[in-house]
């Protein structure tokens, strides 16, 4: 029989924090889930990977491509058993199924989030926005606005959800803004778990949020109560990752001395924002490089544009001023290409896993601690109910011999009279006999 040969792997490029080249774009999102899926295939099978070695800067690149399954040929090859081509199965599965991935953003309006937004994805999703006017804005509450893309890159489809919360920190009393943003979290949650204990567990849309970009503005001197506040309720719901906005605003200086203070506040306030997972000792090189370069980024200063500038006869996504342009995609400008490279390219696959493994495992221990809680407490009322119905039906039964015992005592009385009048009788005829007798004789 003649076995299938696994469909051409696509050439995922590796994440690079070189600033020469621009991102890849809108598909950037799906590489990385394929990469993911790619890094951990390859690490799977480990040190099996020697087809791939011809070209050492193949190997060192990163995702790592995969081994080539030995083609199987049973007269030929009698070691060959066949899972070398797992990989392949699992990666079709997952092409086949494609990524889902919810963002949601928060911060007050004007940081240039969803100018963020649309840089990282490449995409238009504010087209139809109104921005409120001051009336609308002093009665404003924070809302929740979600919205939608599909987007592909070389046949990985990847719908994204951007998760916007319009009015947040407007209101002069910001409990509703945190609790819109957790309430939205929770309730996600709540679905999913629901699905996940109904019948139809196959095709459960997973719209969890798996991360939490939450603006910090560049100006002020680290975080505001406001931030705390929220972060503080929201760090074991969701990864949160801070990002400052319109980070053009500060010089390098500002910039690192911003940073430093917010990471202070957070270690003050025992607040963990996302962790990043530890590089594995066995990562080649650049990677462990890149692993490092965006562990020391955080929080990422950001810039955001959705205008091409040519400068110097090259077509840059930057911001023009008097002085000069911004490029948002130039590291010495701002962390743009690290943030996206985290985000999409590498580690988008781990916010999944941390949503599943930790936040929503919480949220699932939470709930069926509730649930069984509940249950004992329903079971104790039952038990409650049935003694003291036990009690009732025990003085029922009492009250029943009672009466039983009373009707039982005036028939025993009765028949000791019907005996008594019944050897009266007996005793009457005996004397009159007796009279009858004497009379003969006579
Ligand atoms: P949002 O309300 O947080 O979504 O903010 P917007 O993305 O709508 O941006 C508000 C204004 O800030 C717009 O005029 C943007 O052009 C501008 N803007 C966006 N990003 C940046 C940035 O990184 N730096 C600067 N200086 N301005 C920005």
């Amino acid at each position: 029989m003649k076995q299938q040969q696994p469909p051409p792997l696509p050439q995922t490029q590796p994440p690079s924090l070189s600033l020469s080249q621009p991102a890849a774009g809108a598909g950037g999102a799906a590489a990385a889930e394929g990469s993911a899926v790619a890094h951990a295939i390859s690490s799977l099978n480990g040190s099996n990977n020697n087809n791939n070695n011809n070209n050492a800067e193949t190997a060192r690149c990163r995702p790592p491509l995969y081994p080539k399954p030995k083609t199987p040929s049973f007269d030929k090859d009698r070691d060959y058993i066949g899972f070398a081509t797992l990989p392949e199965q699992v990666h079709r599965k997952s092409v086949k199924r494609g990524f889902e991935f919810t963002l949601m953003v928060v911060g007050e309006s004007g940081l240039g989030k969803s100018t963020l937004i649309n840089s990282l994805f490449l995409g238009d999703l504010y087209k139809n926005r109104q921005m409120p006017n001051v009336e609308d804005r002093i009665e404003k509450t924070t809302r929740v606005e979600k919205k939608t893309m599909d987007i592909e890159e070389r046949g990985v489809r990847l719908r994204l959800t951007v998760v916007d919360t319009p009015g947040f920190g407007d209101a002069i009393n910001c409990e509703d803004s945190w609790r819109v943003c957790t309430q939205y979290i929770d309730e996600q949650f709540r679905q999913y778990f629901t699905d996940e204990s109904g019948l139809n567990r196959r095709n459960i849309q997973d719209n969890r949020v798996h991360c939490c970009l939450y603006f910090v503005p560049p100006w002020g001197h680290s975080l505001r109560q406001m931030d705390l506040d929220l972060i503080r309720r929201l760090h074991r719901k969701v990864n949160i990752v801070l990002v400052i906005g319109k980070a053009d605003c500060l010089n390098k200086t500002e910039v690192r001395k911003l940073k430093e203070r917010i990471l202070q506040d957070l270690e003050d306030n025992h607040i963990q924002l996302y962790q990043f997972p530890e590089c594995d000792s066995d990562e080649d090189d650049d990677f462990k490089q890149q692993d490092r370069e965006l562990k020391a980024s955080i929080p990422f200063a950001v810039v955001g544009s959705n205008t091409i500038l040519e400068v110097a006869g090259k077509k840059v996504r930057g911001r023009q001023y008097p002085w000069g342009v911004v490029n948002v995609e130039d590291a010495e400008h701002s962390d743009f290409i690290k943030l996206r490279t985290f985000l999409i390219s590498t580690h988008m696959q781990d916010l999944k896993d941390t949503t599943q493994d930790v936040h929503y495992e919480n949220f699932r221990a939470q709930c069926i601690s509730q649930i069984s809680q509940h249950a004992l407490r329903e079971r104790g009322k039952l038990k409650r109910d049935s003694i003291s119905s036990t009690n009732g039906f025990d003085a029922a039964i009492s009250e029943t011999d009672r009466l039983l015992l009373q009707k039982d005592e005036e028939i025993r009385r009765m028949q000791d009279m019907l005996t008594q009048m019944q050897e009266k009788l007996k005793q009457t005829h005996l004397m009159e006999m007796k009279k009858n007798d004497s009379v003969i004789d006579v």
